[in-house]
């Protein structure tokens, strides 16, 4: 893959003034590249040529924004190859999936693309003779937009793309995992000629930029993914400067399956609804609800498809699951297994890590309370959880802080909608798997997953503020 060793900083490719970073294959281990990262001062420069550059963008016309925003597709469509290889190098993605960001990117700037002639004013009565009341909605200004390692492309693109399609310019800041997909995404900006300092990316250590990033006067607004514990901490530091904050942050997924479900069709959504991207996935499955009359062939159905997926090299193209992103991420998976079992867990698959590459466990006989149940695991690790009703399903469901996204297998659709209205989710799929996240649908958590929409009119909604003129006739 290509070497990333500059930030984009108000259109310029430069190095940055903080300590020197690394970034390594998670598979061979074997270093990519190093660079300088951001430093305060490089964060200041961003938001101010973001500032700058936004007040000229909000002025242009619906039609202008559309004609720049349609000339990022083929400047990303030139930049595919180098996209599948970051992915595959720096993010450990299997490299037969490697083409679908592109795909995403794409529709979300198909879907960006409607956003500026798609926001809408109101004309309010006074009971002052003589006056009229006009509520604008107008762009918030500077949004800064922090994105993790998994699925960095698509990620950053979610919330960038509307948020200057609404007339705001953005700051990105990457996961440090991941700043060279951060770089193609400003490669991208460059190529199309967007002005300078509408998008900028600033990669630096989070624990050393990250407060000041959150907490500098010029930004409005954060746009967030990434874990709960961040989260936190995001929200806290902009409560206290009231900043707007959308967040996007861990979940503990549910599949629940009812005693009516097509299980065979269920195990066949697992594939992609708990292995995507090796099971890093926000949205993915962490645990199987199973009511006990469909439970022995959920398990030997489940057991048969994980034992056929392969593991290994993710640049192999009949790889299924490749490497975790780092020794970390192994650690704490393979923790959550082991105290899952010393708490009485059975082992359905038994799971083996090589180098970072940590090969699929099934664990039945789960309860609730254990660690792969009520922690998000962020791996390969299915957890099967018996219930013997649909209210007990639905109770051990919402027994988490979190709320982010679930589904529920049956082949009565009207039950199905009855439990998922019951599910404390922000977002509930009947017979599919949980990871599903349409530019133009709602999508969002609740609880300890997330606050605030974002999706199609719930985008518009958070990148503008809505302010009242009114005129004495
Ligand atoms: P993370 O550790 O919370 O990091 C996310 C981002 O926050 C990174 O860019 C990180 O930078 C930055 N950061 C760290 N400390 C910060 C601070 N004090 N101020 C500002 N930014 C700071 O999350 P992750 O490990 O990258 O991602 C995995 C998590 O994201 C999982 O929990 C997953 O469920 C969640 N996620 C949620 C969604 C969703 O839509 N709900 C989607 C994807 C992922 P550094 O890398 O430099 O530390």
């Amino acid at each position: 893959m290509k070497q990333y060793t500059k930030q984009y900083i108000g259109g310029q490719w430069r190095e940055g003034r903080g300590k020197e970073m690394s970034n390594f294959n998670p598979y061979t281990n074997e270093l990519l590249y190093t660079y300088k990262g951001a430093n305060q001062e490089d964060v200041d420069d961003a938001y101010k040529a973001a500032q700058a550059a936004q007040v000229e963008w909000a002025a242009t016309t619906p039609a202008h924004k559309i004609q720049m925003l349609k000339k990022l597709i083929p400047a990303f469509e030139s930049l595919r190859e180098d996209m599948i290889a970051c992915d595959t190098e720096e993010g450990g993605k299997s490299i037969h999936i490697g083409g679908v960001d592109l795909n995403y990117i794409i529709e979300a700037i198909e879907d960006a693309i409607r956003y500026p002639t798609m926001i809408q004013g109101t004309i309010m009565p006074s009971n002052i003779p003589g006056r009229e009341c006009y509520g604008y909605k107008v762009p918030k200004g500077v949004i800064g937009v922090i994105s993790p390692w998994n699925h960095l492309f698509v990620l950053a693109m979610r919330y960038t793309l509307p948020a200057i399609a609404c007339g705001n310019a953005v700051v990105l800041k990457p996961s440090s995992e991941t700043p060279g997909s951060a770089m193609i995404l400003a490669e991208a900006f460059d190529k199309a000629g967007f002005p300078a300092g509408l998008f900028n990316v600033v990669a630096g250590a989070g624990s050393e930029i990250g407060d000041y990033f959150v907490t500098h006067p010029i930004p409005a607004m954060h746009s967030f993914t990434g874990s709960t514990e961040t989260g936190r901490r995001i929200s806290e530091l902009a409560g206290r400067h009231f900043k707007d904050v959308a967040l996007e942050m861990g979940g503990n997924n549910v599949m629940i399956v009812l005693d009516d479900a097509d299980v065979s069709k269920a195990i066949k959504s697992v594939g992609f609804g708990k292995f995507l991207l090796n099971g890093q996935v926000c949205m993915a499955v962490n645990r199987f609800i199973v009511m006990d009359a469909v439970h022995d062939r959920f398990v030997e159905e489940l057991t048969a498809m994980v034992k056929s997926l392969k593991c290994g090299n993710p640049s192999d193209p009949t790889v299924n699951i490749g490497p975790l992103i780092n020794n970390t991420q192994v650690k704490s998976v393979e923790a959550f297994v082991e105290k899952t079992l010393q708490a009485g867990a059975t082992v359905a698959v038994e799971g083996k890590t090589e180098g970072n590459v940590v090969h699929p466990w099934v664990l039945t006989n789960v309860s609730n309370k254990m660690p792969t149940a009520c922690c998000e695991v962020f791996g390969p690790v299915c957890s099967v959880i018996k219930v013997s009703s649909e209210e007990e399903a639905i109770a051990v469901a919402n027994d988490t802080e979190y709320g982010l996204s679930g589904c529920v297998w049956t082949e009565d659709i009207f039950r199905g909608i009855q439990v998922s209205k019951k599910v404390q989710t922000g977002n509930m799929h009947i017979n599919s798997h949980p990871i599903s996240a349409e530019y133009h649908v709602l999508f969002g958590g609740e609880k300890s997953s997330g606050r605030g929409r974002s999706g199609g009119q719930w985008y518009i909604n958070s990148f503008t503020k809505e302010v009242l003129i009114t005129v004495n006739l």
